[in-house]
């Protein structure tokens, strides 16, 4: 079924009776009158604007609807303008509306036009604008919040509800790169907390696509496990990468799904530093005539890396980035100096090799590039996904809300008032 038209000439007489006793005229009694009275006087108002809608189109010659059985656009009756009753999600609470059925004079099938007036799919309960809003106030704080904070403005939404709304939005939510943005992103991982996950949880891997003016915005997303698959982060952007002229991409994920794109897309490996002891391991084995493993040397020299490579997260200072990168270079030359002494060559050559690399990710950070702003994306996701017991799949789709509404300028409380000018004009 089609668009129901707008009309710009319908008028809604809408007055509503309702008898109450009070105690008192006491504000907060008043209000929390008002919020029991809410519901009803919310579903009295949406039953009569479809009443008066309805009666508008069936003094119609041609219908906006028509017959599924036989096709007639334009002979109903009326079976009933409020009847069995069915519900509806608002934004402040289900209403319980009795639904207008009409029967077709060609053929006599009957049929609900409840929904199709609301913009709804048939069967359908919950609106996706409405859907949209609940959702992005869970995915913004936790559901026992979000309950609380509707409840104070009289809206009786449960928090069950609200998580439906949050895993059917990110469901919605499909992230690839922007065209229009800059030819540059950068692809990165790290770990996230998903509670009943054993270990070390999941990997969250986030693509993002550098903006003008130094934004950020998320091109790609996926959860996994480390050091896991980075094929599904790639793949919904692999259309627009070939758009671009030439990409510049900063990683230390698996790019083989861009194999494919090789003299497009430039790739900068930005050694993660958790590598280099898994690395140097290897090293240490090709010098294994010299030391041996699990020897009191291998371990010194296993510890010193560690203690290299090792970042507290939380540095934002300029200069705390440099005294780091100052320290962390005398030790490692130290390290070096060490090692060479006792001749662990291929240590020696590997340490020397990584040397670059290693502070590549602090200078980044040094020089205000993304680095920072991916860990801050990082920290976005983490406050949310640490409250709460989430499955992959739902801890995914809070973190697509959230990212989208940070960095990708999705706000459903800014969605387009539907309704022309005049129509929701109320007269008192
Ligand atoms: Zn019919």
């Amino acid at each position: 079924m089609g668009q129901i038209p707008q009309e710009k000439d319908l008028k809604i007489e809408f007055g509503c009776q309702f008898t109450l006793a009070l105690p008192n005229v006491r504000l907060s009694t008043l209000l929390s009158a008002f919020t029991v009275l809410l519901p009803k006087i919310l579903g009295d108002f949406v039953q009569k604007a479809l009443i008066g809608y309805g009666e508008l189109l069936m003094a119609r010659r041609k219908k906006p609807f028509s017959c599924g059985r036989c096709g007639n656009e334009e002979r109903f009756i009326w079976k009933t303008r409020c009847g069995k009753p069915t519900k509806v999600l608002t934004t402040f609470a289900w209403v319980t509306l009795g639904q207008m059925q009409i029967q077709c004079s060609g053929c006599g099938h009957k049929f609900s036009i409840t929904r199709m007036l609301l913009g709804l799919d048939p069967y359908q309960r919950i609106a996706p604008e409405v859907r949209r809003k609940q959702g992005l106030l869970g995915a913004l704080t936790t559901f026992r919040v979000a309950e609380k904070f509707m409840a104070t403005f009289g809206a009786t939404i449960d928090k069950m509800t609200i998580w439906r709304a949050v895993q059917k939005t990110g469901e919605e939510i499909a992230f690839s790169l922007d065209p229009k943005g800059e030819a540059r992103g950068e692809a990165d991982g790290t770990g996230i907390g998903i509670k009943g996950i054993k270990k070390r949880g999941k990997e969250l891997k986030v693509l993002v696509q550098y903006m003008k003016g130094g934004a950020i915005r998320v091109a790609g997303i996926d959860i996994g496990s480390y050091n896991g698959n980075w094929d599904r982060l790639f793949k919904q952007s692999l259309k627009t990468l070939k758009e671009f002229k030439s990409f510049f991409l900063v990683t230390d994920g698996d790019t083989s799904i861009l194999d494919g794109l090789k003299g497009k897309v430039t790739i900068l490996y930005q050694r993660c530093l958790w590598h280099i002891p898994h690395q140097l391991k290897f090293a240490l084995w090709q010098d294994k005539a010299k030391v041996k493993r699990k020897s009191p040397e291998w371990l010194s020299v296993m510890a010193r890396i560690y203690d290299i490579v090792g970042i507290r997260s939380g540095i934002d200072s300029d200069e705390e980035i440099q005294a780091l990168i100052a320290l962390k270079t005398k030790k490692l030359d130290e390290l070096v100096k060490d090692c060479r002494t006792k001749e662990y060559k291929h240590v020696v050559s590997y340490l020397e090799n990584a040397k670059n690399d290693l502070f590549t990710g602090l200078s980044n950070k040094l020089e205000g590039k993304t680095s920072s702003r991916i860990e801050r994306l990082f920290r976005t996701v983490n406050t949310r996904v640490n409250v709460g017991k989430w499955t992959t799949k739902g801890a995914l789709n809070v973190t697509k809300v959230r990212l989208a509404y940070y960095y990708n300028g999705f706000d459903p409380t800014k969605e387009e008032n539907p309704y022309p000018e005049g129509v929701a004009q109320v007269s008192t």
